[in-house]
Formats: structure tokens, sequence, C-alpha cells
């Protein structure tokens, strides 16, 4: 393997166990120094909610940072990339108004709300996502649904996956020496077109993909949280 980019999710993926994150830490810091690995945090948090928890969980400076679902890239971790998304098309407001009857349909706070990112809770209502997606079907937007909680739109093909693309193709990284990780649905995106590393703690929507797409490159660890990823990286031989 070459130069490797290691891509992981936060919330529950690499954080959830302090211990093993320090142990990732200590793991990943070696291998930077020789400089073999390029880390890079992809969530859904916002820069604001993300610094908190970088402080509180004494996380790695990232090589880069993806926020909001994938549609704000930092490069270096603070330079925010101002050529990302490349969207010709987003009317927030028209898709908040079209939204307003949606039984159950929450907003998040003003905090989650970005730039292109429109963000609602719905606490487990299958019907209420289907008339999300039917009502947004003309308008070039993706809908993601995730732990029967989160409800994000986005504008069409902008996710972690399209994010960490950029990223890979600015480093000349190839998809085979990229290792993802996750434990929800935002995070497929990112899972399916790389190496991936899916933790023992992660939600049944996930591992259910998991067992549909069926392929090699998907290891299911036992691990939980960062015990998962590093499980993972040995299991890729890194
Ligand atoms: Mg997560």
């Amino acid at each position: 393997m070459g130069l490797i980019l290691l891509a992981t999710d936060l919330d529950d993926t690499l954080v959830g166990d302090d211990n093993s994150t320090q142990v990732f830490n200590g793991l990943v810091s070696r291998m930077r120094d020789q400089q073999k690995i390029k880390l890079v945090y992809i969530t859904g948090r916002s820069p604001e909610s993300y610094d908190q928890l970088k402080n509180e969980r004494s996380l790695l400076e990232p090589d880069a940072l993806v926020t909001a679902v994938g549609t704000e890239i930092f490069l270096d971790g603070k330079t925010k990339y101002d050529n990302w998304p490349m969207v010709a098309e987003w009317n927030s407001e028209l898709i908040r108004h079209s939204l307003l009857n949606v039984p159950s349909l929450e907003e998040q706070p003003k905090t989650e709300q970005r730039q292109f990112k429109i963000s609602y809770y719905l606490r487990n209502n299958q019907s209420s996502y289907e008339l999300v997606k039917k009502i947004l079907r003309h308008h070039p937007v993706d809908v993601v649904y995730s732990m029967g909680l989160y409800l994000d739109i986005v504008p069409r093909g902008v996710n972690k996956g399209s994010a960490l693309r950029l990223l890979a193709d600015r480093w000349h990284i190839e998809a085979e020496d990229i290792i993802a990780c996750g434990d929800s649905a935002n995070d497929i995106s990112m899972l399916k077109r790389n190496k991936a590393i899916i933790v023992g703690n992660a939600k049944e929507e996930l591992l259910r993909w998991a067992l549909q797409a069926g392929n090699e490159n998907i290891f299911l660890a036992k691990g939980f949280y960062a015990q998962g990823i590093i499980e993972g990286l040995a299991y890729y031989g890194v």
C-alpha cells in the first residue's frame, strides 16, 4: 500500500470510548510521522460543534475536515475550501417552505442549519420521510434519514462520499488506498466506493446495507468505536 487516506466519522465511530480513541491517536500519530497516512474527519456536525468535540475528546488535528455531512470541506482542518460544493441550484427557503406541512418534521437548532444543509428531527416516521421525498422529487436534492431521528436535505450528490473523493483527487490517492469508517446510514456514501470499516456498535440500518452490499471491501468489526477502527486497520494490513 502507498499513502493511506483514512477517513472516519466521529460520533459513535472514532468517538464513544475515550481509551480506544487515545490508542487510535497513538497509532495514527506514529504512522503520520512516517508519512504513511492522511487523516480526515467526516462528520454531520457543524464546525463549531466539531471544535467542541475535538477539545472534549482530545482528538488529533486532522489533515482535512469535512463537516455538515459533506457539504463543507476544510483543508488542514482550518482553511475553508470555497469551491465546494459546486451547486447551480439551491434554494433553502423554497425547500423549507415546501415542507411546512409535513407531520412530525421539526427543525433542528439554527447552529445545525448550514448554507448547503437543512436539518430536521423526525422520530421513527417512515411515512413522513416518504412524503418529504415525494414533495422534493423535482428538486435537485438528496434526503438522508439517519438513526430514525436525523433528516438532512443537501444538494444532490453532495455527501460524505463525494467530499472524500475530492480530497483523494487533490492528494492523488486511489480508491484502493482509501479506508472509510462509520456507524450509521449517512456514512454509506463514503463506505461504498472504498475499503470500509463498520464498527461493532453500528446501527442496524448500516448493517442491513452491508449485508445487502455483501462485498469483501466491507469489514464488520467486533470492537466498538475506535477499537473497531483499529481492528479494521489490522484487517486491511495497515
Ligand atoms: Mg456516527
